[in-house]
């Protein structure tokens, strides 16, 4: 709009203009070029070299553009290239994230062409080599990366990764310690700190971790709480074995605290206490690990903790016990040898019948025994101690690697996995 009324004004003005110069055909200008005279009328004057001007303007425009056309063909060059690398850069990724090693290899090379060394470029090149297989490659580029200031941290983290992959403990210690210079608190150098910590059994570094992820709410509390309940566990494990049973039963309390439903938290807990005489508490705790899960070592621990002096004392103490889980096969196992041992044969028969033919274990298989040879109007051939029972012991078995183990532990020992030694399942 504004362009149209300039147009009309430039047009009304030269129409005036020209209108003025026809009204008056004597203003005419005269001039000597070489000799010549020369006489022109001043419209003519005026309108050729506005003509004149117009000319140069345009051809003063069209030099200038063909002037800048290589810099302007440069640019673009420059930017296709940069969208291109970026394209690949971003397919690299992506091929990475899907585990193509191919794609990601060609896209890297590709990506490096295009584009300058950018972080990104950089990662993606090293990891590319690690999907290839080709860990030699990768690690020069991590170090490479580490040894620059935009890239260290990327670069750590790539040689931290490789480092915990080979098992190089002392290695990740000391990359940990350089990458935690320049951010201490990012979220994978403190899980890699819990983690390590943990399988080195520093347990109270473990804890720290543990709590500073807690606190930056990088791990919800329900997992700070079970990780916390693990390490305090293994603490309480650890006290035990040497005979400090004042500090395992406090570990194994605030473990319990943490996670009420950790068994062996709470059976240790029940151990110690029975350890110090503390023997309310441990028939309290030992209760509360029957409720969980019915298991040797409870029945053992809660036997001893009554004290019983006679054969049916210790049925009574044992119907108290297995009160808090009726229904286990522990239960029923205890409920049949107690009736056994005391001579109860009518309900020694029904509790042994009771017992699931499925997991006809050897305990089971022996207690039939039992009852038969009670039958045949002999005796019990095998009764056990006043505290004591024939339950079978389970293993603790990691249930990422299958290894049994001695005690429960935070850490497998064979496989280093965290949180999943424990009893099978089912009961034995
Ligand atoms: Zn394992």
């Amino acid at each position: 709009m504004v362009r149209f009324i300039l147009f009309v004004v430039l047009a009304v003005v030269l129409v005036a203009v020209a209108y003025v110069f026809s009204q008056n055909p004597d203003w005419t200008g005269s001039f000597e070029v070489m000799g010549y005279r020369l006489s022109v009328h001043l419209g003519f004057l005026f309108f050729g070299l506005l003509i004149a001007f117009w000319l140069f303007g345009w051809l003063y425009f069209a030099v200038r553009r063909t002037l800048a056309m290589p810099a302007e063909i440069a640019k673009n060059a420059r930017i296709s290239r940069q969208n291109r690398g970026y394209k690949a850069l971003t397919h690299g990724l992506v091929a990475l994230a899907a585990g193509d090693p191919d794609e990601a290899d060609k896209q890297a090379r590709r990506a490096n062409k295009l584009l300058e060394t950018t972080p990104a470029t950089l990662l993606l090149t090293a990891q590319a080599a690690q999907l290839n297989g080709d860990e030699e490659a990768a690690l020069q580029y991590f170090e490479d990366m580490s040894k620059n200031e935009d890239t260290a941290f990327l670069g750590l983290r790539g040689l931290i990764m490789q480092a915990l992959a080979r098992g190089d403990r002392k290695e990740v210690r000391q990359l940990l310690e350089r990458a935690r210079k320049i951010q201490p608190n990012a979220p994978w150098i403190l899980e890699t700190d819990y983690e390590l910590s943990l399988q080195t059994g520093e347990l109270e570094g473990a804890q720290k971790a543990v709590k500073r992820l807690a606190s930056r709410r990088l791990l919800s509390s329900v997992d700070a709480r079970s990780r916390l309940a693990l390490t305090e566990t293994d603490l309480a494990f650890q006290a035990a074995e040497k005979g400090a049973w004042r500090q395992a039963a406090d570990h194994a309390h605030r473990a319990t605290k943490e996670e009420p439903k950790l068994i062996p938290a709470r059976s240790l807990d029940a151990r110690a206490n029975l350890e110090l005489g503390n023997l309310r508490k441990a028939k309290a705790q030992a209760v509360e690990a029957w409720r969980i899960r019915p298991t040797a070592g409870v029945a053992t621990t809660y036997l001893r903790a009554c004290k019983p002096i006679d054969i049916a004392g210790k049925r009574t103490a044992i119907m108290e016990l297995i009160q808090a889980n009726p229904n286990a096969l522990f239960s029923q196992y205890l409920r049949a040898e107690s009736a056994i041992e005391s001579g109860d044969l009518a309900i020694a028969r029904d509790a042994v019948q009771d017992l699931p033919e499925t997991s006809a274990s050897v305990g089971v298989n022996a207690l039939k025994l039992r009852l038969e040879a009670m039958e045949a109007g002999g005796e019990d051939r095998s009764p056990t101690p006043l505290d004591g029972h024939s339950l079978p012991h389970e293993p603790q078995v990691c249930s990422n690697c299958g290894t049994e183990h001695s005690r429960w532990r935070a850490v497998c020992t064979e496989c280093g996995s965290s949180g999943t030694v424990g009893l099978p399942t089912r009961a034995a």
